[in-house]
């Protein structure tokens, strides 16, 4: 039963979940004349998984071929440059190189490069000395390597709110702070309850990432589970540069693709990931046992790596479905609900092409599509001030002196920047911290986060008590020790 009194909406399609596969889905489907809505249970779009992995794109030659993760992977991976540039996201295709250390490895770098071959993906096998002329700080006791000139770097929480800013542009409806708690089934349509609303849908997407299980579940559709596994990673300052320019990969384990060294679209230096199975699908914690693991395996393939340039480190989880492999299905007992589940590593990779394929499925199953002659692929520029030459950064500052004030003193970024980005959505530090990197630095925010603080809460007409740092529960500010002395009182409850 869904609770009565709760503001009501009808729509055309809801997705749920705002990943990276949700916001995909949502700018995909903006270019129709749909009622489209996508609920987030998070303050921000792309907070769960999508905010925590290593951010490859990968080419696709590690995933067998006839499995989706191969075929979306693949098709993914074409995507990114158009995608990314029509988004202005910042992306790098500076390519993916496997180490081997011995000749049973080369023999697996061997049918990696048949494997890529015969899907077409653009493959090198290189001798010891041509991987080390590229990548000079690869460990020695290397036997050859597979060159993968396709695989790129992407900011995938970059890419998420981008996705999503392009979709509200063109049509689409976001509701932040939105967890789906429940839903039923009735005369062809599905409802689904919020804290807040009920929403009458024709179609359900769900794209929930860990709890798309439970979302299947709250439909009565119990067919599919999802365990989580997690990845711990570890980041370097920007200052700790030019180690490796190409993603370096070991030959992988049975369960993961093993502990990389990644050079980030960004150019921070990340390691990382591990993958262990978890009890919770909110274990977001780092380990000793963690780092320990990581940085021997980051080791065996780039010796000279120093811990003590690490600055940060988080851990995501991984949606690993009971059929090891993703679920982008139609649900066999309520119809008109897709599944797009399992989204385990390459899913960051395959969203686009998992998205593009949408529209075909919600038509076969008689959703109407007709398109929208006014969509517009592309997001308004994004200003990088560090990254202008000289000139354009003195003429902008003359144009808007709020450009000539730098707020992170780590990253150089500038108050125009952060109101640039809550003016495109960005509503908490952590929302502003991962669209520019405000915070991003050496000392994660430290120096800056309370300017943040100040211009969020001036920004938004909001109290600075009621800035969060990812949302309700996250508050920095209690109260303003200076009230307390001018009115007298000496606790919180004066305020
Ligand atoms: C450590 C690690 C490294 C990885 N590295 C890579 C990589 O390098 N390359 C790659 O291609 N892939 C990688 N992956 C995989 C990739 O991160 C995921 O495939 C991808 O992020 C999944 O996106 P998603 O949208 O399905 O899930 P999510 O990003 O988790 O999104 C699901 C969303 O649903 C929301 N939600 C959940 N429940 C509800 C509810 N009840 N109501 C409303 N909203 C809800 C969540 O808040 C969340 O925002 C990695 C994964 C991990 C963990």
């Amino acid at each position: 039963m869904l609770a009565q009194g709760k503001r009501k909406k009808a729509v055309d399609v809801a997705i749920i979940g705002g990943g990276i596969v949700g916001t995909s889905v949502a700018r995909e489907l903006s270019k129709y004349q749909l009622n489209l809505i996508l609920l987030e249970k998070e303050a921000e779009v792309g907070w769960g998984t999508t905010k925590a992995n290593s951010g490859i794109v990968h080419a696709g030659f590690h995933e067998v071929p006839g499995t989706l993760k191969h075929k979306y992977c693949f098709a993914g991976n074409k995507m990114f440059p158009r995608l990314c540039e029509e988004l202005d996201v910042s992306f790098r295709q500076n390519g993916i190189l496997v180490a081997a250390r011995n000749e049973e490895e080369m023999s697996i770098i061997q049918s990696y490069y048949e494997n890529g071959k015969s899907q077409g993906i653009n493959v090198q096998v290189l001798s010891r000395d041509e991987a080390l002329a590229l990548e000079p700080n690869l460990t020695p006791a290397l036997t050859g390597a597979l060159l993968a000139s396709d695989g790129g770097s992407v900011m995938p929480f970059e890419l998420a709110a981008a996705l999503m800013e392009n979709a509200v542009e063109n049509g689409a409806q976001l509701m932040l702070e939105s967890p789906v708690i429940n839903a039923a089934v009735c005369d062809g349509f599905k409802y689904i309850e919020t804290p807040t609303h009920v929403i009458r849908a024709a179609f359900v997407i769900n794209a929930a990432g860990v709890y798309s299980d439970e979302i299947a579940r709250l439909f009565g559709d119990d067919y599919f589970t999802i365990q989580p596994r997690k990845g711990e990673e570890y980041l370097f300052d920007l200052s700790y540069k030019n180690i490796v320019s190409r993603t370096i990969f070991p030959i992988p384990t049975k369960v993961s693709k093993g502990i990389l060294v990644i050079p980030t679209s960004e150019g921070n230096l990340m390691i990382g990931p591990t993958s262990d199975d978890c009890g919770s699908k909110e274990d977001l914690d780092t380990s000793a046992d963690g780092f320990k693991r990581i940085l021997e395996g980051a080791r065996s393939l780039v010796p000279c790596l120093d811990p003590t340039k690490i600055i940060a480190q988080f851990a995501g989880v991984r949606a690993t479905s009971d059929r090891g492999d993703f679920i982008v299905e139609f649900s066999p007992n309520v119809p008109g609900l897709l599944h797009l589940a399992g989204m385990e590593s390459p899913g960051l990779t395959a969203a686009p092409a998992i998205a593009a394929q949408v529209p075909g499925m919600l038509e076969e199953a008689g959703c109407e599509l007709i398109p929208q002659v006014n969509f517009n692929p592309y997001r308004k520029d994004v200003i990088r001030f560090r990254q202008l030459p000289r000139k354009k950064q003195a003429l902008l500052v003359e144009k808007k002196p709020a450009y000539g004030k730098v707020i992170c003193r780590c990253e150089t970024i500038t108050e125009g920047e952060i109101v640039d980005a809550i003016r495109r959505g960005a509503r908490t530090l952590d929302g502003i911290k991962f669209r520019v990197r405000a915070g991003a630095g050496r000392c994660q925010g430290g120096f800056c986060e309370p300017l943040i603080a100040d211009i969020l809460s001036r920004e938004l007409g909001i109290p600075v008590t009621q800035v969060t740092k990812r949302g309700k529960g996250s508050e920095l500010v209690h109260y303003k020790s200076k009230e307390l002395l001018t009115k007298g009182g000496t606790s919180r409850e004066t305020v």
